[in-house]
């Protein structure tokens, strides 16, 4: 529990730049020197597992400059073999301490699943991939009150968050020492406002 303090202090920069970004007062700090200064390597402070979606881009809505925070990004904001792979690197390698699995409202991906697994909808091509790795989450929210699209993207989230810690080895060993946080976020596209699970 000694990590704690850090834990926390990552949590508290990811929710004081949201609040900057929904403030319309980010920080605007000079990238020349940090820019500079990260030639030498990269110590971010957070890992966030983002979608794809343009209305998202975490940087942005978390006031971020350069070098502090290490994001994936995919359709869907799902585990896969590849992307926990570069989430490990940044938790074993760089010591990167908070992971934040980020869904959003509005999600295509959500809402492509929902038509799958509602209507049998099935998208073209490799998009359906992302719709059967998201589908899990629409079929679990299928006999829940309340809006379905958004019960599917929060537990799509939900289970992404596990799948993180039950896929990876590393991971798992360090939340059980106290050492690594893994946690959810919805971004609501109307608001720009993340709320934390
Ligand atoms: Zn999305």
């Amino acid at each position: 529990m000694t990590f704690r303090p850090v834990l926390d202090h990552a949590l508290d920069l990811l929710r004081a730049g949201n609040a900057r970004f929904v403030a319309g007062t980010p920080q605007h700090e000079p990238y020349g020197p940090r820019i500079a200064a990260l030639a030498a390597g990269q110590h971010p402070f957070a890992i966030v597992l983002g979608c794809s979606d343009s209305r998202v881009p975490v940087e942005t809505i978390f006031d971020q400059v350069p070098g502090k925070v290490f994001v994936v990004r995919v359709a869907g904001n799902f585990v896969n073999d590849d992307n926990l792979g570069s989430i490990e690197y940044a938790v074993d390698v760089l010591k990167a301490r908070l992971v934040v699995v980020l869904g959003h409202s509005n999600c295509g991906a959500v809402s492509a699943a929902l038509a799958f697994v509602r209507d049998g909808t099935v998208q073209r091509s490799r998009i359906q991939g992302i719709v059967e790795a998201v589908a899990p989450a629409v079929r679990a929210t299928r006999d829940l009150p309340g809006d379905w699209l958004i019960n599917a993207v929060e537990r799509n989230v939900a289970l992404n968050v596990q799948a993180l810690i039950r896929g990876s080895p590393i991971i798992a060993e360090l939340v059980e020492a106290g050492e690594v946080e893994v946690i959810g976020g919805i971004y609501n596209v109307g608001t720009g406002v993340v709320a934390f699970a």
